[in-house]
């Protein structure tokens, strides 16, 4: 068992990082490591931020939704079933497909941010949705768009400080998640694909769409939702934004996976 000292609260976890002290939540990214016999984050001890019951829960208003940052997985996909807009539904089904029911049960929002892995299923559904990500750090609370804080896919944390929580905003439309993969093989998945539609009239008005495991790193698909935004909803206009979507893949990627998980979503996203 790995020793952590625990966090009363996001202040004194972030006055810890600002020591040199690596923040854990649910733990299961880093006794994986462990287990593999991977080499840990190197820092000064563990701020274990866990148990700080202001970032646990999640918060309803009119106009967001507001997930703290240590709020575990299975907790926020239960929570988002009833929302019956369906215009979180990326992130709840993208909640529901990290791993098998223990780690789900067990990991955090926050530390699946952190992570980051290009195989992420939680971060492209954030991208999706224009989450906004809020950081404590050594100059206080930080609220950044989650693009900007993911610098080539990579979170922009150094320097200390922890993710406190993630803010959707209300913007209408309706979302989705899908993969392809063995499942629960979190790094053998073949594709991931976050997509949230503004549709009026058959119209598309607006469009999100992120992608993981088939792309370099978890990323915004921008060219594919130039391809859709005005256009008429349709299968040869979906199947035209997904091939555009392809060329961003890595060259040794499953490009017909990626397709197929972004034509499914978009479909369901325009029903
Ligand atoms: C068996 C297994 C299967 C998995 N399958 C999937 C899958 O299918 N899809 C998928 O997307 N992911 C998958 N994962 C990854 C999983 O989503 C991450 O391990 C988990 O989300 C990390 O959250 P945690 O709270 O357990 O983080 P921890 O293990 O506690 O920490 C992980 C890292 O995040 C940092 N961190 C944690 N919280 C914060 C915070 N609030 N602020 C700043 N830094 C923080 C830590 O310093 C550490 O570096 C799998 C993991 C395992 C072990």
């Amino acid at each position: 068992m790995m020793n952590a000292i625990k966090a009363e609260n996001v202040y004194e976890a972030s006055v810890y990082t600002g020591k040199g002290y690596i923040p854990v939540a649910g733990r299961t990214y880093i006794d994986a490591l462990r287990s593999a016999g991977k080499d840990l984050p190197a820092g000064n001890g563990y701020i274990d931020i866990s148990e700080i019951q202001g970032i646990r829960g999640i918060e309803q208003y009119d106009n967001c939704v507001c997930i703290g940052a240590a709020a575990t997985l299975s907790y926020i996909s239960d929570y988002l079933l009833y929302d019956f807009t369906g215009e979180f539904n990326a992130l709840c089904l993208a909640a529901m497909a990290v791993g098998n029911e223990s780690v789900r049960k067990r990991a955090t929002i926050g530390g699946s941010i952190a992570v980051c892995s290009p195989a992420s299923d939680i971060v492209p559904a954030l991208l999706a949705l224009n989450a906004k990500i809020e950081l404590m750090g050594p100059d206080g609370i930080r609220i950044t768009d989650i693009s900007g804080f993911l610098r080539d896919g990579r979170p922009a944390l150094s320097g200390g400080g922890i993710i406190t929580g993630v803010i959707l905003y209300r913007r209408g439309g309706r979302s989705t998640y899908e993969k392809e993969g063995e499942r629960g093989a979190f790094e053998r998945a073949k594709a991931g694909a976050a997509v949230w539609l503004n549709v009026k009239d058959v119209f598309i008005e607006n469009a999100a769409l992120a992608a993981s495991s088939a792309t370099p790193s978890v990323i915004r698909l921008e060219r594919a939702e130039n391809a859709l935004k005005g256009r008429k909803t349709g299968n040869e206009v979906f199947l035209n934004a997904a091939a555009i979507a392809a060329e961003e893949a890595k060259e040794d990627a499953d490009k017909e996976a990626l397709i197929r998980v972004l034509v499914s979503c978009l479909k369901r996203a325009a029903d």
